[in-house]
């Protein structure tokens, strides 16, 4: 049984995407249903955890209804969030609130007003990654504050939020990272006063593989591209997304190129010769 507080299956908090399949386009949402179905796993999604005890966890449901499912074996991935620091200035003041978001990211150089979901833009997404009020503070991957969610919000009448947060997967995690310190090392060198490189979530694709069964020669594996991560209707009026680009297949193969990736990332988490050519 898989809980969700996703508002359909394969929205993945990216507000779901329209892939590309053997010439085919076919929504998210029909691709993790199959893929759940042929499993016999059940879904249970626009679900709030609200409590996990033993044997048992309770939830709500947008429509502000509680319920529970028993489990004899459970894994609750929890909600994103900062982590609880503090920061104070040299005179002592505390400036937590200007350099973390309430969620307890960093503050970076997005666009945080406020404004209703028709108004979101893939232009709100930071690019240099950089506090806005220091210059030499900068967050990637989980730690910086998106501007907004990517999927629409969603509140139960109890006014509980039962949304996903964007995804911050490996592959973005790091492409930030490298921008970010090839631009500090160009700053300490003074090479620039400013960062040059930008890694914006709107202007980035990312490939993630999930296994779906792990054996050499009857594995299988889901493959998905997507590119933007952020979708940029501007760019892209139709789905927001370079069809082109984005793509979802599941088969024998992804599960070797799963295999082979394993021992990639590995091998360059080690710093093994040659490390640095690995993409990301
Ligand atoms: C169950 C699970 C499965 C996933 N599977 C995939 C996958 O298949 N493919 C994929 O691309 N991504 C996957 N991800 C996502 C991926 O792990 C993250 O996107 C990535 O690790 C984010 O990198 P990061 O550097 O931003 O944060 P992290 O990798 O979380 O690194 C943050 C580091 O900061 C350290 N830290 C925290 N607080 C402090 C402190 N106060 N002082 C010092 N250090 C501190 C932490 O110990 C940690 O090492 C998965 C995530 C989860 C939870």
């Amino acid at each position: 049984m898989w809980i969700s507080n996703e508002q359909f299956l394969g929205d993945l908090g990216m507000g779901a995407m329209h892939l590309e399949q053997g010439g085919y386009t076919m929504h998210s949402k029909s691709f993790a249903e199959s893929i759940f179905a042929e499993r016999d796993i059940r879904w249970i999604v626009g679900a709030h955890v609200k409590q996990v005890e033993a044997g048992k966890v309770e939830y709500e449901l947008l429509d502000s209804t509680f319920h529970e499912q028993s489990f004899d074996f459970a894994m609750l991935i929890p909600p994103f969030a900062g982590q609880e620091m503090k920061a104070f200035d040299a005179s002592g003041e505390d400036i937590t609130s200007t350099i973390f978001a309430p969620s307890g990211y960093m503050k970076v150089d997005a666009d945080y007003t406020p404004k209703p979901y028709a108004e979101w833009s893939a232009d709100d997404w930071p690019k240099k990654l950089q506090n806005p009020t220091y210059s030499n503070m900068f967050a990637v991957g989980i730690a910086f504050a998106p501007p907004h969610q990517i999927s629409q919000p969603r509140k139960s009448p109890n006014d509980t939020l039962i949304t996903p947060a964007p995804p911050r997967t490996g592959m973005p995690s790091a492409t930030m990272a490298r921008a970010v310190a090839e631009n500090i090392v160009d700053m300490i060198n003074g090479v620039s006063d400013t960062p040059t490189r930008t890694a914006s979530m709107a202007q980035m694709g990312a490939a993630c593989i999930a296994s779906t069964g792990k054996d050499f020669f009857t594995g299988t594996a889901a493959a998905m591209t997507v590119y933007p991560v952020v979708p940029d209707y501007a760019k892209f009026p139709d789905t927001g997304r370079d069809q082109s680009l984005t793509s979802g297949e599941v088969g024998l193969g992804a599960q070797w190129i799963k295999h082979t990736l394993h021992h990639l990332f590995i091998y360059k988490a080690k710093l093994k010769p040659f490390w640095s050519v690995i993409p990301e």
